[in-house]
């Protein structure tokens, strides 16, 4: 399985550290030179598995700047991978540029999959993974997280997000705002840890419980929200899916856009003021 001239992705644990797979490890030791966004975090998860190959600082802010050294290092036979500080590499992480530059330049990349916090939380999540969509780290700030937000609360399926201990608790309240505060969530918090913690409730729920209690404040979180077909989802096989804009659409036809924003809210659990916007939206096209 092992190549030269190739470039490997290497997952590593998103916290309990057994969690590196057996080829990982085989392959982290055979490697000539190990790529790392933090070689001092990562060494103690290479040293407890007896992987002492040399590692090498690739991060965001060098990573451009590394991009020739990779490649000329891989053009003369040699082999590499990269890892990040946690999961997998690329997913909110570095490795992006390295690897599209070395697809231009016809060098092999090759993935030795394993932990990712966005799979880790779904399977755990008990909301409908059939179909969902990861959208990273949100907004820093309110205003424009509240913006950032709008479109995605439309979306009928299942939304995972990263979220980090500083703003867990305002971004809780700014999708209990935008999104609505009934719609199905879990919060999985510090997951493969020793204080792995896995909530499951409504945004409303969710929220007062991180709130209430600073210890559910620290760590690090994924946040797995409902889309708007979720309770239909969740309500049995052959249910019907409710498209928000299909509803809307539809009771346009015959009510006031108020009372379809009321009637969409409660049918398609999003806010009043979501569903009141949209209407708007779709009644001006
Ligand atoms: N590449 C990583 C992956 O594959 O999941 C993600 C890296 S990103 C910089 C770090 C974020 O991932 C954290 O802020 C958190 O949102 C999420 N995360 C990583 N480890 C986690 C864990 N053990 N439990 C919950 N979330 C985690």
């Amino acid at each position: 399985m092992f190549s030269e001239s190739t470039l490997y992705i290497v997952a590593t644990p998103i916290g309990h550290r057994d969690d590196l797979s057996a080829r990982a490890i085989d392959l982290l030791r055979q490697v000539d030179r190990i790529y790392a966004e933090d070689t001092r975090h990562s060494l103690p998860l290479l040293r407890h598995h007896g992987i002492d190959t040399r590692t090498w600082a690739l991060h965001e802010h060098n990573e451009e700047s590394r991009i020739d050294m990779v490649k000329e290092h891989l053009q003369t036979g040699a082999s590499a991978a990269l890892i990040t500080d946690a999961g997998t590499p690329l997913i909110s992480d570095p490795g992006f540029r390295l690897v599209r530059a070395c697809q231009r330049d016809g060098i092999r990349v090759s993935p030795v999959p394993g932990p990712c916090a966005v799979t880790a939380a779904l399977s755990v999540s008990g909301l409908p993974t059939d179909r969902f969509q990861f959208v990273g780290f949100p907004p820093a700030r309110s205003g424009a997280r509240k913006t950032w937000l709008q479109p995605l609360a439309q979306l009928p399926h299942t939304l995972v997000i990263y979220e980090s201990p500083h703003r867990i608790v305002e971004c809780l309240a700014d999708i209990a705002d935008i999104v609505g505060d009934t719609r199905p969530m879990t919060l999985a918090r510090e997951l493969t840890k020793r204080f792995e913690t896995v909530l499951h409730g409504t945004v409303n729920e969710v929220a007062a419980a991180v709130s209430e209690d600073s210890n559910q404040q620290r760590g690090e979180f994924v946040l797995v929200l409902g889309g708007t077909s979720t309770e239909d989802a969740l309500g049995g096989e052959n249910a019907p899916v409710i498209d928000l804009d299909k509803t809307i659409l539809v009771l346009l036809q015959h009510l006031p856009v108020k009372t379809v924003a009321r009637c969409t809210a409660e049918l398609c659990g999003v806010t009043r003021k979501l569903a009141y916007d949209r209407a708007l939206e779709l009644q001006r096209r």
